[in-house]
């Protein structure tokens, strides 16, 4: 059966400028860095993708190196975009990146012109898309000069195979160089996308403060700390995690006395509000005005549907945050 999106998808979800830009984006968007990659379920995969678009969720992420393997993510969306979403797709914010390892020889990791040029049009090639709606840098070059890489992002937009240009990882210095010089080639930096949760903090140490400066939006990756922050690992190591499934990136090590002790404190004062862990986890990180989406991940459907309920609770009276802040700290 084609797919056909629920009719009532906009009706819940709430959307925030990135920035001081014209684009929209919604208060959850998915990230399909794990889980969407060859050695996954396709039609898991489709399943999440298609659901969270039925509840509202217009922003994709992706990156030439999401897999495993590495550009397969983006194959598998490619499929979804062909099969069931195509006929949506001025409805769908789409962004990729580049900056991480992709192939090999001198010009497949970085941030050189070469480099970002050639894997946009592989990342597009495997979407089957004319263009991306956000192509990124993904993270700081120290030994191209940031006047090269900003080019290539704003020769991205001018050759209308991207709509908007972002950076990721940058610190704030950096942040402010490089929007000052796509400034003045023209093309602005709508948005920035650093790691943050609470157990990773570091944006509040002048990031959100440059980005609200600049006019840069901000969306947030591992708001969960990769499932830390959720229910997942309270008692044990579920097989279908992703510590379970021996992810490169997160494993048991992650999983000290001290850090579960500290979960299980969260969860009880999410447990006190009503809300499950996760859910919290998304409302503390929204107390920022200048962050304008979390960008989630998932590898069920009732991950994303528990997500995007949660965004209808109260924000964190003064008393929960500095409760939270006490755990943190302690
Ligand atoms: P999260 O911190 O949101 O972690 C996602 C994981 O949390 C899921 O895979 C799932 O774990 C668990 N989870 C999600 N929802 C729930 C829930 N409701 N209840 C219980 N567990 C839940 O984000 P990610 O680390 O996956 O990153 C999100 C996105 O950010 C990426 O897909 C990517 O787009 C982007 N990113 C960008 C980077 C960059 O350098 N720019 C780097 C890393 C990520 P499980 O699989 O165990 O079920």
């Amino acid at each position: 059966m084609p797919y056909t999106a629920d009719s009532n998808r906009y009706n819940t979800m709430t959307y925030a400028r990135s920035g001081k830009s014209g684009l929209l984006l919604p208060k959850i968007a998915l990230g399909l860095w794990q889980n969407f990659g060859d050695t996954y379920l396709y039609s898991n995969a489709h399943d999440v993708v298609l659901r969270s678009f039925d509840l509202g969720i217009t922003h994709f992420d992706l990156a030439n190196n999401y897999g495993p393997p590495a550009g397969t993510a983006e194959t598998t969306f490619g499929r979804i975009l062909r099969e069931d979403l195509a006929p949506y797709r001025d409805e769908l914010v789409i962004s990729t990146k580049a900056g991480y390892y992709m192939w090999p020889g001198p010009y497949g990791d970085w941030g050189s012109r070469k480099y970002l040029t050639a894997s946009l049009d592989q990342s597009l090639r495997r979407m089957g898309l004319d263009y991306v709606d956000i192509f990124y840098h993904h993270r700081p070059d120290p030994n191209t000069p940031l006047e090269e890489t900003m080019g290539a992002l704003d020769h991205a937009v001018r050759s209308g195979k991207a709509m908007y240009a972002g950076i990721s990882n940058y610190s704030p210095e950096q942040t402010r160089n490089a929007a000052r010089i796509l400034r003045e080639l023209g093309t602005p930096c709508v948005i920035h996308q650093p790691s943050y949760n609470m157990f990773n903090r570091w944006v509040e140490d002048g990031l959100l403060k440059t980005v609200g400066e600049e006019g840069i939006g901000c969306i947030v990756f591992s708001p969960l700390a990769q499932g830390l922050l959720t229910n997942r690992y309270l008692s044990g190591t579920p097989a279908d995690s992703r510590i379970g499934h021996g992810s490169a990136f997160l494993n048991e090590s992650a999983l000290s006395q001290d850090k579960i002790s500290r979960v299980k404190q969260l969860n009880a004062i999410a447990e006190a509000r009503g809300q499950s862990l996760a859910q919290m986890a998304v409302t503390w990180i929204l107390r920022n005005p200048e962050i304008t989406t979390v960008l989630i991940g998932a590898s069920k459907v009732a991950q994303v549907e528990e997500l995007v309920g949660g965004l209808g609770f109260a924000a964190l009276s003064a008393d929960e945050l500095a409760k939270i802040d006490a755990i943190l700290k302690a």
